[in-house]
């Protein structure tokens, strides 16, 4: 039997990006989402994503983290 550690994503539930027809891999505030760009038809306050916009999702947060980083490394 397969555990999802994360216990968020419900069986059978599919990535929110129009579009995607990939099983969900994690679930994620949609505001969240949609803060980097990517464009999710969730009705609710959390949405799927698949492991690759998952990964894209990732990338998009990761970049801006990054800038307010180098901000404080002046210092
Ligand atoms: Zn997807």
């Amino acid at each position: 039997m397969h555990k999802n550690s994360m216990g968020i994503i419900a069986k059978g539930a599919k990535c929110n990006v129009s579009d995607c027809d990939n099983d969900g891999f994690r679930s994620l505030n949609t505001k969240k989402i949609e803060e980097s760009g990517i464009r999710v038809s969730s009705s609710g306050k959390k949405a799927a994503l698949c492991k690759e916009h998952y990964k894209e999702w990732k990338k998009e947060t990761k970049e801006d983290r990054s800038l307010d980083r180098a901000r404080f490394d002046i210092y």
